[in-house]
């Protein structure tokens, strides 16, 4: 398996960047994990829009999914314009409603529900979608294939389900949306040093530190986690990880 990272930042893009996306490929096929603000741009540079094989939503927030919109005038523009593709197969939660609502397209997309956590097979991985807690219906991603494991937190606070997602992953793609001294009463996002201890204490061999809010210093966020996790990385535009 690859990913690359199409975009990391949190909430809004960085200049020149994207909020969240990654390309996941194994073997021959391409899926694209969240559609944020900036990932087509990147993604296009790397694959043709008819040589996108599915595409999987963690959740409807905007900084995941805004993007979804513009895909839909790219496949009718191409497909106008002589580019010969098939609908492009969606998995995305089911609620809020209005958002799901928007996914609808004619004939562009087919849309899936994502709705509880038991495995998929997608291609050559076995995927599970393990519910996350965060204010809407949000899931991390445990993708499995030739015999390695790539987790993608998505967006959520320390919940229970986070150790049985992160268990022996041989790359994690966390939320490090916050850090220790923005602490509230009330999070939606793990600060950089939860997520690196979830890392350490559930033996996830490479962690990639996202979700990054651009208004941090990234040298902060990193000092952080390595508290907790010594070789922790931050996640890098275009980066691709072999897994
Ligand atoms: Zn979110
Ligand atoms: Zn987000």
């Amino acid at each position: 398996m690859k990913l690359t990272i199409l975009g990391y930042s949190g909430g809004f893009p960085a200049p020149g960047g994207a909020t969240s996306g990654y390309l996941l490929e194994i073997g021959p096929r391409r899926i694209l994990l969240d559609c944020g603000s900036g990932v087509l741009s990147n993604l296009f540079k790397l694959v043709p829009i008819d040589k996108l094989d599915a595409i999987i939503l963690t959740h409807l927030h905007y900084d995941h999914i805004s993007d979804m919109q513009v895909l839909k005038y790219a496949i009718d523009l191409s497909r106008k314009h002589g580019i010969d593709m098939k609908p492009i197969p969606v998995m995305a939660p089911k609620s809020p409603e209005q958002l799901a609502s928007t996914l609808e397209s004619d004939g562009n997309l087919i849309i899936g529900q994502i709705s509880n956590d038991s495995p998929m097979k997608m291609f050559d991985a076995t995927i599970r979608f393990i519910p996350m807690e965060h204010p809407v219906e949000t899931y991390g991603l445990s993708i499995e294939a030739e015999g390695k494991k790539l987790v993608y937190t998505a967006d959520s606070v320390p919940c229970d389900n986070l150790p049985i997602l992160l268990k022996d992953a041989d790359v994690a793609v966390v939320d490090a949306g916050t850090l220790e001294r923005y602490r509230k009463p009330v999070m939606v996002h793990m600060t950089a040093r939860e997520s690196a201890r979830l890392a350490r204490e559930n033996n996830v061999k490479r962690l990639v530190l996202s979700h990054l809010l651009p208004v941090f210093n990234p040298e902060e966020i990193l000092e952080e986690a390595r508290k907790e996790y010594p070789d922790a990385v931050l996640a890098e535009l275009m980066q691709t990880i072999e897994i």
